[in-house]
């Protein structure tokens, strides 16, 4: 039997391509590993979205040699964007890989395996299938006995918004909408494996559209979220441009909406933003945010900023962190912008330089963090229902799950939480990262 390493890189997008990838080496006989010295096929699968993400790949590469150099027999196989961006390089820099697969290839995997000797016949060695090991970090494992809980299902594929500063058009390619009745299919599948949150993905969500019937997002979640026995949707990402009131209105009618929102705002200043190609305003941003607020309260609204974007000078940089200040977010991704070759931002200049990107990104980090520790502290005495994740990586001997607003929170681990997806807690402590609270 065809032993399978799986590691995944960068987002949850990149974690569903992996569970696709798994299971269909899974259907052609193949088991999984967690350490890839044990591999017959080593799979990363990859992220270009910034220099950091290709470093750690490009160093997990030259630890992978070693793996093989002790096991000639074994074949790497490195999929994703990372695959797709580096197609031409990758062989040179590193030429123990075997072969690459980017997003757009995942067509051509079964063969690649059938290539390598898998055979195709074999029926799958287990009756469920489950992945070991898709996880971020080098030898984390995942709770198996809970990763089930949260399935993600693609809704849209690929992104033809050209954010100036993005690769991410050049290596999924342009949009394609899947068809409502796979995406309800894939659900069920998933219900029936024990899912009790959904998460839709796409790159903009909000340019969902089905040419046969004329559906869009909004129409889609209202159909979607009259599944029976789906506790909790959300999606990811929405992008501002397409996000839209009809959007709004159809959560508020949906009572299985997990209360979250991610909406990226990338920059406060109307000049950068044009620079980066948003299509919106600040001011326009706000009045959709607004209209959120009103029609959906005690959500929570989570972002995406960069900071240090070419040309982006003090005085923009001050209109992002005031918008931060104003507590419009209770939580952010801050990322300091990172040239990618081949995007128009990557020569534009003048460029900032590191330092003072490092200095911008440490300030916003701080007004968000004071923000995002406020939200947590309004839960203190309150219950909050959480979906079970697992024994907390950090404290094993406490459980961590997941509140609908997404806020971390970890709890007692005894026979009561130990095996049950969701465990109702009161929120006792608040910090940064989360919650830490006893059995209701
Ligand atoms: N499609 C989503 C959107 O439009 O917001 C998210 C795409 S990307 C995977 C996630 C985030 O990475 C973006 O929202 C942006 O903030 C950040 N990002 C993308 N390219 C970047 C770059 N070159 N440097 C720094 N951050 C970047
Ligand atoms: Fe990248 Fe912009 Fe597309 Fe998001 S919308 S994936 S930031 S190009």
């Amino acid at each position: 039997m065809t032993r399978v390493y799986v590691q995944t890189f960068g987002c949850q997008m990149n974690v569903a391509d992996s569970n696709g990838l798994a299971h269909a080496a899974w259907s052609m006989g193949c088991s999984f590993v967690t350490d890839p010295a044990q591999a017959d096929i080593m799979l990363l699968n990859t992220c270009a979205i910034r220099e950091k993400a290709e470093t750690r790949v490009y160093g997990r590469l030259g630890q992978l040699k070693t793996v093989k150099d002790g096991n000639p027999g074994a074949k790497l196989l490195v999929c994703g964007c990372l695959a797709e961006k580096d197609r031409a390089v990758m062989l040179r820099k590193a030429p123990w890989v075997d072969a690459l697969l980017g997003p757009r290839d995942y067509g051509r995997f079964k063969q690649v395996l059938s290539e390598w000797g898998v055979a195709s016949d074999e029926p799958p060695p287990d009756a469920v299938f489950s992945l070991p090991s898709a996880e971020d970090d080098p030898g984390e494992s995942a709770h198996a006995e809970f990763a089930h809980l949260r399935a993600l299902v693609n809704i849209t594929r690929g992104c033809e918004k050209f954010c100036t500063y993005c690769i991410v058009p050049y290596t999924r390619g342009p949009l394609e909408s899947i068809d409502p009745e796979v995406i309800e299919a894939q659900i069920q599948h998933e219900l029936r494996c024990g899912a009790r949150e959904i998460m839709l993905l796409g790159q903009n969500v909000n340019s969902y559209h089905d040419e046969a019937t004329g559906l869009d997002f909004a129409g889609l979640l209202v159909r979607l979220g009259a599944i029976g026995g789906l506790d909790r949707l959300t999606f990811l990402t929405s992008h501002p441009k397409d996000f839209n009131r009809d959007v709004v209105d159809a959560l508020a009618t949906l009572p299985n909406a997990a209360p979250r929102m991610h909406l990226p705002m990338q920059a406060g200043s109307d000049r950068v933003l044009a620079a980066m190609a948003r299509l919106y305003t600040i001011e326009e941003y706000l009045e959709k945010v607004a209209y959120f607020r009103e029609r959906l309260p005690g959500w929570a609204l989570t972002t995406d900023i960069i900071v240090g974007y070419p040309t982006e000078t003090e005085a923009d940089f001050l209109e992002t962190l005031a918008v931060v200040e104003r507590g419009t977010f209770e939580s952010a991704f801050i990322f300091a912008y990172s040239p990618r070759a081949g995007t128009p931002a990557a020569t534009m200049s003048p460029q900032v330089p590191k330092e003072e990107k490092i200095r911008r990104l440490q300030a916003v980090n701080a007004a968000q963090n004071d923000a995002t520790r406020r939200f947590h502290e309004s839960f203190i005495g309150e219950r909050v229902r959480v979906l079970a994740q697992g024994p907390s990586k950090k404290d094993p001997t406490r459980m961590a799950g997941k509140t609908g607003h997404n806020i971390t929170v970890v709890y007692p681990l005894d026979d009561r939480t130990a095996h049950a997806p969701f465990a109702d807690i009161v929120a006792e402590q608040a910090f940064n990262w989360g919650l830490a609270g006893r059995v209701a």
